[in-house]
């Protein structure tokens, strides 16, 4: 939604009644919509931007919106400032608001220190969720960004607890599940032993496919695929066996390895 204007809502609704899916909404703010620079333009342009957000949602019945909604999605060149951060704790609050009235949860998206200056760690998103105070305000995990920031992942996401409320699962390298560097056998032990039940979404780039303007954000200068439909059914596949490994690992008590017993 980094172009909600782009959206047609009537359109998407209808063709995912047609094929049966659901949908979740995620967009990052723009350097404009910013409101964790402290600024009351930024506040009253992003926070509309994130209530029209929210409100398109509602009409698609979408139960999360997602994402970097805190601050921009950017690299930032200083800390954000006190009065910064609570602009975003404050219009925050008032998002879930809207979002509580459609039976909409607000997944607020740690990613890692070149995207944000906010939201880092798993703790730092926990520690959002409580200043803002919002019963439906949650924390979204994404494993790219836990490989650059979490001591360790597994044991970040048993610590997040009920407050994960959406999780993605992308690769090292944002490519094929299990062709980078991440230890998704770890991933989904940690997920089954928080006894997660939200949505466990697969997320993957290539300026094949993705937006220019998210492309580039993201820094995708190579493709790692071109298929997306041959991607998509691996990826699914891959996190199935997954979630099925760990639950039975979980099943037969079987302990979790090192950091964590
Ligand atoms: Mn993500």
């Amino acid at each position: 939604m980094l172009d909600a204007d782009a959206m047609d809502v009537a359109m998407t609704k209808k063709l995912l009644e047609e094929y049966d899916l659901g949908v979740t909404l995620s967009l990052g703010l723009s350097a404009e919509e910013d409101f964790s620079s402290g600024t009351p333009e930024s506040r009253e342009i992003g926070e509309a931007k994130l209530k029209k957000v929210v409100s398109m949602g509602a009409e698609l019945g979408v139960t999360h919106v997602c994402g970097i909604l805190y601050s921009a999605l950017q690299k930032y060149n200083e800390p954000a400032s006190a009065a910064g951060l609570q602009q975003s704790v404050d219009v925050l609050g008032s998002v879930c608001e809207l979002a509580k009235a459609n039976d909409i949860m607000i997944g607020l998206e740690v990613v890692n220190r070149y995207e944000t200056n906010i939201a880092n760690t798993a703790a730092q998103g926990v520690e959002l969720c409580k200043m803002i105070g919002a019963s439906n305000v949650k924390v979204h995990l994404d494993t790219y960004h836990m490989n650059i920031e979490e001591d360790d992942a597994k044991l970040a996401i048993i610590e997040t607890g009920d407050y994960l409320g959406y999780f993605h699962i992308g690769e090292s390298h944002r490519g094929y599940l299990g062709s980078g560097s991440i230890d998704f056998d770890s991933i989904f032990r940690g997920l089954a032993k928080a006894n997660y039940t939200g949505p466990i979404t697969f997320e993957s780039f290539s300026s094949e496919v993705v937006n220019e303007q998210l492309s580039n954000t993201l820094g995708i200068w190579r493709n790692l695929w071109t298929d997306s439909s041959d991607l998509c059914e691996h990826a699914l596949q891959y996190m199935r066996a997954h979630v099925r490994s760990a639950a039975a690992l979980e099943a037969f008590n079987v302990p979790l390895s090192d950091s964590f017993s």
